[in-house]
């Protein structure tokens, strides 16, 4: 895959960039271990301020930046700047609650009595350079999230972006530099994915983290297993999306709309698969489709633009045979069902596809059982909480879930029962700097944001004394 900016609107190519070669790549490996040695030792005050700075640095150029994504990877610009702030905030939560996250941990003295210590606790220290290996789809987020904590506690990043997002992952390389943390704390690698094994397996990496899809998280695993070096892995999902009789169902179908298409539908938490209990399923199907119908999709450049192209034509290609599949397979499209019509001024050339219902679904299908990445729905009818929860765990993911009820009996069935990393109730699912994020099953393992994802690159070491 080329390194370059293809805007996917259009098609144009706007830039395009050589991948580093060995030379390169060792100077940045040898630039993070020795930066390691030194930042390491470095107090969270002074982490602290760096962060802050960035997060300054980052609200500046939020208009830019913006721009900058939405070119490279089509997401209407209000929710790229949205994003920007997003991370700006999760780097001042970091930058003020690292420490006390971080903080020794001393377990009772009755408890460890019998240790024959005098005294005895849990301090965290960094685990050395941390590889990143990164999805275009929130080009700034995903980074963010995993370097925000990462630094806090003192490790050192490298940052192997997606090859369609190389503007964005320079500018994230520029931005910690400009922030005043030490050369060699965060760097961005140009390289495409063929380099990461060797990157990976040099051993000053000490870890590595991988959002993007299954196959990209097995490869890079089984190398840091090979290796014997932690990873955490964030794979993407199919998120159920629950509506139960005692549902406020206006609003469910209102939100179900905002869950499905957000970010062009591109988002590993994204609603995906919509269960409908049978007593409500016709008033939410109606105003579900309606909503999906009514959005407005064209030139992410426009504010007024609710959906813009897909990333790339690849991804296109990828929902239209999953949607051609559910529809020969006896699905009906409710709306959509194919490309969009009616776009000029060169946006006939770019990416889209028109939002989707599909009804019908049954497990022959294809989109049963595969990640729909991109504007499409499927509805699924439910005769019971049972039947719906059935539905809901029959996927190979389980990253979140979202479910409309009232009723507390059936949401503590749902809390027990339904196999994903969040339940979200009367709500979308979203991700916040205090609260963990991450999945079960093929959806991955281990957690970002909050203490669990600082943790995740630490090393929990037991001090004693006797
Ligand atoms: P990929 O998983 O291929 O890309 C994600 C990152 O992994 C990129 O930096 C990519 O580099 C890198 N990568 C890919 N293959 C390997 C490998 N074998 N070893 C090391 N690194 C690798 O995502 P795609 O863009 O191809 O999207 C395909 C599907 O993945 C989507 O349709 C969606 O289902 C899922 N996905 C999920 C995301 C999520 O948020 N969980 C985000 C993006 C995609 P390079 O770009 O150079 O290939």
């Amino acid at each position: 895959m080329p390194i370059a900016t293809v805007n996917p609107a259009n098609g144009e190519t706007l830039r395009t960039f050589d991948a580093q070669g060995a030379d390169e790549i060792e100077r940045r490996l040898a630039a993070a271990d020795a930066a390691f040695r030194a930042y390491r030792t470095t107090g969270f005050g002074e982490r602290s301020r760096l962060l802050n700075r960035a997060a300054d640095l980052l609200d500046e150029d939020q208009q830019d930046i913006a721009r900058t994504m939405t070119l490279e990877m089509g997401k209407p610009l209000k929710a790229s700047r949205a994003e920007a702030a997003k991370c700006a905030k999760a780097m001042r939560w970091y930058a003020a609650h690292a420490e006390g996250l971080l903080a020794d941990e001393h377990p009772s003295p009755a408890d460890v009595e019998d240790s024959g210590a005098s005294r005895a606790y849990v301090h965290y220290r960094p685990l050395g350079t941390v590889l990143a290996v990164m999805p275009w789809n929130f080009p700034l987020w995903q980074v963010v999230r995993f370097a925000a904590p990462a630094l806090m506690a003192g490790n050192t990043g490298l940052l192997k972006h997606a090859s369609n997002v190389p503007q964005t992952a320079l500018y994230l390389g520029d931005l910690f530099h400009r922030a005043g943390f030490p050369a060699g704390c965060f760097q961005t690698l140009l390289v495409g994915s063929g380099a990461v094994e060797a990157i990976l397996r040099d051993r000053r990496v000490a870890a590595a983290t991988l959002t993007g899809s299954e196959p990209a998280g097995r490869a890079v695993a089984a190398v840091a297993g090979d290796e014997v070096k932690h990873t955490v892995l964030e794979l993407g999902g199919s998120d159920p999306y629950l509506v139960l009789p005692s549902a406020d169902v206006a609003k469910a179908a209102r939100t179900a709309v905002t869950a499905r298409v957000q970010n062009n539908g591109q988002s590993c938490i994204a609603a995906k698969r919509f269960i409908v209990h049978t007593q409500v399923y016709e008033e939410f199907a109606e105003r579900f489709t309606v909503g999906m119908r009514d959005l407005s999709v064209g030139d992410p450049l426009e504010e007024s633009t609710d959906i813009g192209p897909l990333a790339s034509e690849q991804g296109r290609t990828d929902l239209e045979e999953l949607v051609d599949d559910a529809v020969r397979h006896g699905a009906t499209a409710l709306c959509g069902g194919g490309r969009p019509e009616g776009l000029t001024g060169g946006l006939e050339r770019g990416w889209f596809y028109a939002p989707t219902v599909l009804a019908g679904i049954t497990p022959a299908m294809r989109i049963h059982q595969e990640e729909t990445f991109g504007p499409v729905a499927t509805l699924y009818r439910a005769e019971s909480l049972d039947e719906a929860l059935a539905l809901a765990n029959d996927t190979p993911f389980g990253l979140s879930s979202n479910v409309w009820t009232r009723d507390a009996e059936e949401s503590r069935r749902c809390i027990r029962d339904l196999e994903a990393g969040g339940v979200f109730f009367n709500g979308m699912t979203a991700s916040h700097p205090a609260l963990p994020f991450g999945g079960v099953k093929r959806s991955g393992y281990g957690r970002e944001l909050a203490g669990h994802g600082i943790r995740e690159f630490c090393n929990a070491t037991t001090v004693w004394y006797g």
